[in-house]
């Protein structure tokens, strides 16, 4: 058996170009096009090119980026002033907190200063609370993007066994509230899970969230099962893998992300669509 590809990339080119079009007709109505500020700090090569994706995409769909980029030994109150000035500015209706912060920082206070109907990364306690009561408001980027995956290739989550491993607030906890709502059965593990070979072959839908490379071997996948690698991770010749054994899983499962090509490209088209929700109200 081999694994048919959940294919990112291509799922992200068209919720873009889609959201191209969108955009184009509504500014003309609206009066102004919809505005993303990245927040960056410091010189972490990887979040550089995050942030660098990020921007380029925004601009690729016509709306405008005010990003900031402060130095690693910023003081925490200046980057605070930032996000009460980006609340205010009536262009601006998404701020996001490139993380992680330089220790120095509070990451925390900061994301919880960024006004809840701009935290287009769904990281505000408001969202947060949102998403636990299954309201409307803006969810995690990421949790979203593999959401949408899901959706896109019709894969059943209704009564599912779905095992999530990671706990971050970033990804595994935002991610298994989401899939509740749509009545899987969600198992978190973590990092001190026991056996928790035992428990990822017990999954219908395994996602791995972790950064670990070589995590998932064949042998803790369920035969058939649908594997979700979330895990980004740089090996010392430069390629980029996930948490997953790729060439190995892919002879076991049903269906598998790639990395790169899977989740990574639905995150940043999950926040484009989150700056857009957000521009239709505040526009
Ligand atoms: P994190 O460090 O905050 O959390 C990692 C989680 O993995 C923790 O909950 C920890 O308990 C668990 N863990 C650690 N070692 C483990 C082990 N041996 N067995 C089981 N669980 C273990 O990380 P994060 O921010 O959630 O990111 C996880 C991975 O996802 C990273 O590789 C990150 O780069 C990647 N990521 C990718 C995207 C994307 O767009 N594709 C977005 C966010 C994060």
């Amino acid at each position: 058996m081999s694994a048919k590809i959940l294919d990112g990339k291509t799922l992200a080119k068209k919720i873009l170009s889609e959201l191209a079009k969108e955009i184009e007709q509504i500014r003309l109505i609206k009066g102004r096009s919809p505005g993303l500020a990245v927040l960056m700090v410091g010189d972490n090569p990887a979040s550089a090119v995050y942030v660098n994706n990020k921007e380029r995409s925004c601009l690729g769909v016509g709306m405008n980026s005010y990003g900031n980029h402060f130095p690693g030994d910023i003081d925490q109150s200046i980057v605070i002033e930032e996000i009460e000035k980006l609340n205010q500015d009536p262009k601006v209706d998404g701020i996001l907190l490139q993380l992680p912060v330089p220790a120095h920082l509070n990451a925390t206070e900061i994301l919880y200063r960024i006004a809840p109907n701009k935290d287009v990364d769904g990281l505000h306690p408001v969202n947060l609370g949102k998403l636990v009561r299954a309201e409307e408001g803006l969810r995690s980027c990421t949790p979203l993007g593999v959401m949408k995956l899901l959706e896109e290739y019709d894969i059943e989550l209704d009564g599912k066994r779905v095992v999530i491993v990671g706990r971050s607030i970033l990804v595994g906890k935002p991610l298994s509230l989401m899939l509740l709502e749509k009545n899987a059965t969600v198992t978190i593990a973590h990092s001190r899970t026991a056996n928790l070979s035992e428990v990822t072959a017990n999954a219908d839908i395994l996602v791995a969230a972790v950064g670990r490379s070589g995590l998932i071997t064949p042998s803790m996948v369920k035969p058939g099962a649908v594997v979700i690698d979330v895990g980004i991770n740089r090996l010392s010749d430069g390629t980029l893998v996930g948490d997953i054994d790729f060439a190995g899983v892919f002879q076991v499962a049903n269906y598998i992300t790639p990395v790169p090509g899977g989740v990574g490209p639905l995150t940043v088209a999950m926040l484009l669509l989150n700056t857009f929700s957000s521009y239709k109200i505040l526009a």
